[in-house]
């Protein structure tokens, strides 16, 4: 998508603190980050948002979960936990229309809305 942010970072226009790459997933620093670990792991693929998910997605979205947590234990936070946020479309607040998992971590994270 030549408009969309996270594919310029994905094709290396703009720069990013890279975390972790495959074939699919590229995961880095958030560029504001709301805890001493705040990574955000997206998709290769264009996919606005959850609500744009396809049947197609679907194995995807599975292996996604896998990323996470090799980068959980890659970067040492699996055992003491992290949270996982996904803001999907307007009134879940999300700013960037290409999906991404928002990781957490490294400290006690406090208050939770849920
Ligand atoms: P959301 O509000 O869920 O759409 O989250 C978008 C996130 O992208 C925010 O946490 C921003 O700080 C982050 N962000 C925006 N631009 C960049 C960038 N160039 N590099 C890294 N993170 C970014």
């Amino acid at each position: 998508m030549e408009d969309c942010l996270f594919c310029k970072i994905i094709k290396g226009e703009i720069p990013c603190s890279k975390v972790y790459e495959d074939e699919e997933f590229l995961a880095f620093n958030d560029i504001n980050p709301k805890a001493p670990i705040h990574i955000l792991v997206i998709p290769k693929k264009h996919i606005e948002s959850l609500a744009h998910l396809k049947e197609d997605d679907e194995k995807l979205m599975g292996k996604i979960y896998g990323v996470i947590n090799k980068i959980a234990q890659e970067k040492g936070f699996k055992q003491d936990g992290y949270r996982l946020i996904v803001n999907c479309g307007k009134n879940g607040g999300q700013e960037v229309m290409h999906l991404h998992f928002h990781i957490l971590a490294g400290k006690p994270l406090g208050e939770k809305i849920i």
